[in-house]
């Protein structure tokens, strides 16, 4: 049935109450406790002025607070807009303006930012402002920030999060709960901003919930699962696929704040974590690790890769260094709420990058392809729109229950990515006649040299199959010529050699000679821009290639 995510949690807390619900270094709180808490937190919001339908950020790491906060945030009927917490200045005032968001949750400081400075600089006078907008300020809808004092105390006047627990526990009751229906929108999440502006995208709390349980029942869970993560829970991977999903089996989230693979090795260790959440990056950096044989893990049981294609090599190390059975690849995007497609566990090794899975709880044979309860997708003509029969490449569309309301105010955005229900995932790929899906790359990323088109991916593809390429990444980089020239960025593996020419060799024996990149750059990982989850940012990374062959 239908549900809300605060009504959710009541349900949770009822059949779970003494489980963990959140682990982190030192703490482990059950559901009965968070539950307690977030009711705490929602009439401490509401004695705040939070109102229904308000729009309430929270810009906060994985700390265990996040978790009865962001529920907390429902019970009061606000829609929480997890925002990225490694905004700068000129960004978190972009957000929190375009957001229009009212109440605003943060820490004290995360990775040398200090985030009441910040503040002083995008909403002056914001410690002592209790409940009203100073009038010319530029944040107009801001009316009161709520701190977390974890790097640090909060400015003296301001409210801080035990604060806000107080009112709500001297003011019980005050939160309106119940007013918000499961197709309300309840989140806001921003895209990762891998090809331009962030874009807020409106979910329902049935979407989330849908989502997270079809994520469940393919990644075949059992009672009580723990997954470990730093993905943050602004983003849907993190908030969806690993902090809801855990609550469909009374499992837990063990919660790390940034990510390092030394953490993740020990996390697992200590916590006997069975799960965790990966951008391909991250798995390779875990790869890398010296010591990685000598770790106790297992415990593990799955991996979950996604948000970003895997260098083909991964797949055939994955299992063997690390000693998991289940590797599991998803492909979403924000704008479908989460993962639309995993692959199943008992999938064999995927030793293609590029196959992402098919529609979640699809598992069952029989379902028209590319159908499942959950999402529909197909593919379309880029140009025309006109929708495409199986095996044909085209532009990703999907529709279904899961996918979002809209982006906040950006109607012509909003219009260009929703057509008919139809989300346009600016994705290219292929719906196989089995109901697989292939992601061939994303249209913006195509480039054209001399006149044609060429594909990424597939440059990408021949290259990361040499034992010495660890990342390797094609773009079309401004040229007098040839309008662009292409240039492939190559991060080799530690102690590996292989010079431009031997990559140059590989490629004309490969491919036609328009795709044959002009340009080899070899990069060190800590060069790539990357969003904070992990995913390298193309249209920067063409400027700085641009730069270095300038
Ligand atoms: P923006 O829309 O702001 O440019 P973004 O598209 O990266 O950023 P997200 O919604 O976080 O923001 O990411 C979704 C995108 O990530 C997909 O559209 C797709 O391009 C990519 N992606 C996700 N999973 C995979 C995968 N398994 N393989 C390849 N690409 C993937
Ligand atoms: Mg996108």
């Amino acid at each position: 049935t239908p549900q809300t995510l605060d009504g959710w949690l009541t349900a949770c807390a009822e059949r779970f109450g003494d489980r963990p619900l959140v682990v982190a270094d030192d703490v482990t709180w059950t559901y009965a406790e968070v539950d307690a808490r977030a009711s705490r937190l929602a009439d401490g919001l509401a004695a705040v002025g939070v109102r229904p339908g308000d729009h309430v950020g929270l810009l906060m790491a994985n700390e265990p607070e996040f978790v009865p906060l962001k529920f907390a945030i429902a019970r009061a009927g606000g829609v929480a807009i997890p925002f990225n917490y490694l905004y700068r200045e000129e960004e978190l005032a972009y957000v929190l303006g375009q957001s229009r968001c009212r109440v605003l949750v943060t820490m004290t400081g995360f990775a040398g930012l200090d985030y009441p400075a910040m503040l002083d600089a995008v909403a002056p006078g914001w410690a002592e402002r209790a409940g009203e907008a100073p009038v010319g300020a530029p944040l107009a809808d801001l009316v009161r920030v709520v701190q977390l004092e974890n790097a640090g105390p909060a400015r003296p006047g301001a409210l801080t999060v035990d604060g806000l627990e107080q009112l709500g526990a001297d003011a019980p009751g005050s939160a309106r709960i119940g007013v918000r229906g499961p197709d309300d929108v309840g989140d806001i999440l921003y895209t990762s901003g891998t090809t331009g502006s962030p874009k807020g995208v409106q979910v329902t709390h049935d979407a989330v919930l849908r989502t997270a349980h079809g994520s469940a029942l393919t990644r075949a869970f059992e009672d009580g699962r723990r997954i470990l993560f730093s993905l943050p829970c602004y983003h849907m991977f993190g908030y969806v696929e690993g902090l809801l999903a855990a609550t469909m089996v009374g499992g837990a989230v063990v919660l790390q704040t940034a990510f390092d693979p030394r953490a993740y090795l020990d996390g697992i260790e200590r916590h006997r974590a069975t799960d965790i959440l990966c951008v391909p990056t991250m798995t390779v950096a875990l790869l890398e690790q010296p010591d990685l044989a000598e770790r106790d893990l297992s415990s593990l049981r799955a991996i979950l890769s996604g948000a970003a294609p895997a260098p083909v090599w991964l797949w055939e190390k994955v299992r063997d260094a690390l000693g998991v059975d289940e590797i599991v690849t998803g492909y979403g995007m924000t704008e479908t709420g989460g993962a639309m497609t995993l692959t199943l566990p008992e999938d064999e090794l995927l030793v293609s990058s590029t196959t992402v899975g098919r529609p979640k709880i699809a598992g069952a044979a029989g379902l028209p392809q590319g159908d499942g309860p959950l999402i529909e997708y197909r593919t379309a003509d880029p140009v025309t729109g006109e929708h495409l029969a199986a095996g044909a490449e085209g532009e990703l569309i999907a529709r279904g229950p899961t996918t979002m309301v809209g982006f906040w105010d950006k109607p012509e955005e909003t219009a260009k990515a929703l057509r008919d229900g139809w989300v346009h995932s600016g994705d290219l790929g292929i719906v196989r006649e089995d109901g697989y899906l292939e992601i061939t790359g994303r249209s913006k990323e195509l480039y054209k040299s001399g006149g044609e088109l060429v594909m990424p991916k597939e440059i990408e593809e021949l290259l990361s199959r040499h034992d010495a390429i660890s990342q390797v990444y094609a773009i079309g980089v401004p040229d007098d010529r040839w309008g662009e020239a292409g240039c492939v960025c190559v991060v080799r593996h530690p102690g590996a050699t292989i010079d431009a020419d031997e990559v140059l060799a590989l490629c004309r024996e490969h491919l036609a000679r328009f795709k044959v990149p002009k340009h080899v750059l070899f990069l060190d990982a800590d060069d790539l821009p990357t969003t904070p989850t992990g995913k390298v940012q193309k249209f920067r990374l063409v400027r700085l290639a641009a730069d270095r062959l300038a």
